[in-house]
């Protein structure tokens, strides 16, 4: 055979052609044109249309027109809008304009990031950002980056280096030997300690079951007293950025003491560790640098399209030894090989978003963009606190505000109404034995308008759901 297939020829003629990309651009557009106005949530009617998805996979190609005009027609409207300025649930983020434009481009890319000789200009990406990362966070000279997907898996890696690091110096080469028989290791950790940590934890070997817990504070802070004697054999896992109250554990003191027994200590600073970055609030993220490993999300309150998580690792060597691989076909160069770092070995070039980002921004936006987010957590704060009916539970020391009602039962009531509403959407939690409303302020795209106008929706549904 000599011809291409006529499958094949299509394709040559859509790649070529490009009007598929102008229709997806189209859509793109049009997208982006309602976001910051449309329900929050989508509606009933657009949520129906999915199920024009429920199709057997069919036997036939069909044209690509048809397929993108699917998605668009059926997907987006049924998208959360967590792009625009009036979403608060979870601790997501938004993304910045510069940071989708990026990512498309490098989607057209498709790069591979495994390795410099895959793809050059992801390694020289990844290598200038983790320059960036460790100066902007003031880290130690040899902090090494790892792009991963989210802070998961960045908690699941810097364990991982832990655990390889102090094994080895208990004459341990857990890569060889493995978990079964190694010397236990301890965890030590906040009863307030994120589930992704837990999670971490368990596909690691060391069981929850052996975390020696510590307790917290009114805010959710650990307190240093209540620690357990460290030793060389001791994980500790600190928190920057409670996922309800936004509380940070102190930092100095334990990592000091954990230093001085040879004991690791990894913070988890999925959302929190960008305070690091900003003036007025780098008070809470004070004495992070003395730790050994970090985890922080570049999709939450940095505004990175989703997909993007680092860890920063201060031991190198342990890192890439927790994550080595070889293979015979592998040429590791001089250059950054960036799987040396991951545990894949593909991978998207997600560097480029967060490169665009920190670039575009620069310090001074990084810091506006960050600080930003703790007013419009404070105006909200304000704002609702003056009005009857709802109070704020925690010091809101940067994006997170804990609501609560007269009673408990009001709480869900009006997160139902107002989720339905379109006009905002939070969620619920439960905060000191209280059942709560969660507000986590994370996109850019937040303005102080906005903030009334959620506020309003809030009293509006309170009423609703207290008749
Ligand atoms: C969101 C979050 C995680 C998990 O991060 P993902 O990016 O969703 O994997 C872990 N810890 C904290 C404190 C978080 O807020």
């Amino acid at each position: 055979m000599t011809e291409p297939t006529t499958l094949q020829a299509r394709m040559h003629d859509e790649l070529r052609e490009q009007t598929l990309f102008d229709l997806a651009q189209q859509d793109v557009r049009a997208y982006l044109q309602t976001i910051l106005e449309r329900p929050v949530f989508p509606t009933a009617a657009a949520l129906s249309g999915l199920t024009t998805f429920a199709e057997p996979l069919p036997a036939h190609s069909s044209t690509a027109a048809s397929v993108l005009e699917q998605l668009h027609q059926h997907g987006s409207p049924a998208t959360v809008a967590t792009l625009g300025g009036r979403y608060f649930g979870f601790v997501t983020g938004s993304s910045l304009p510069i940071g989708l434009a990026a990512k498309q481009l490098a989607t057209y890319w498709d790069q591979n990031s495994a390795m410099h000789i895959m793809s050059p200009i992801t390694s020289t990406l990844e290598t200038v950002v983790e320059g960036w990362l460790r100066e902007l966070l003031n880290l130690p000279p040899d902090t090494v980056a790892s792009y991963v997907s989210g802070t998961s898996t960045a908690n699941l890696c810097g364990l991982a280096a832990a655990r390889y690091r102090l094994l080895e110096r208990q004459g341990w080469d857990l890569n060889v030997q493995g978990v079964f028989g190694a010397p236990k290791l301890r965890i030590v950790t906040s009863r307030q300690s994120h589930s992704a940590v837990l999670k971490a934890v368990m596909m690691l070997g060391f069981g929850t079951g052996n975390i020696e817990w510590v307790d917290v504070d009114s805010q959710g802070r650990i307190i240093p007293e209540a620690l357990p004697e460290l030793d060389d054999r001791t994980i500790v896992v600190l928190q920057a950025g409670n996922v309800n109250s936004g509380s940070f554990d102190p930092f100095t003191e334990i990592c000091q003491r954990a230093s001085a027994v040879g004991a690791w200590v990894h913070i988890d600073g999925a959302f929190g560790l960008w305070a690091g970055a900003v003036g007025p609030l780098q008070h809470l993220t004070q004495g992070m640098e003395l730790a050994h490993s970090w985890a922080v999300d570049g999709h939450k309150t940095l505004n990175t399209p989703y997909d993007c998580g680092i860890l920063l690792c201060a031991d190198r060597a342990a890192l890439a030894a927790a994550m080595q691989v070889k293979a015979s076909y592998l040429v590791m160069g001089e250059n950054r090989d960036g799987m040396s770092y991951t545990p894949e070995m593909s991978r998207r070039a997600r560097v480029v978003e967060l490169w665009a980002i920190l670039r575009y921004l620069g310090r001074e936006g990084i810091a506006e963009l960050v600080y930003g987010l703790h007013q419009r957590a404070t105006q909200f704060a304000q704002e609702i606190q003056a009005l009857p009916g709802f109070t704020i539970l925690n010091d809101v020391v940067f994006n997170q505000v804990v609501v609560c009602c007269a009673n408990d039962e009001l709480p869900d009531k009006t997160l139902v109404r107002m989720q339905a509403s379109g006009e905002c959407w939070a969620g619920g939690s439960i905060w000191r034995e209280r059942k709560v409303i969660r507000v986590s302020v994370c996109s850019w795209a937040t303005t102080p308008a906005d903030i009334t106008r959620s506020v309003a929706a809030f009293r509006q549904a309170l009423e609703e759901a207290s008749r």
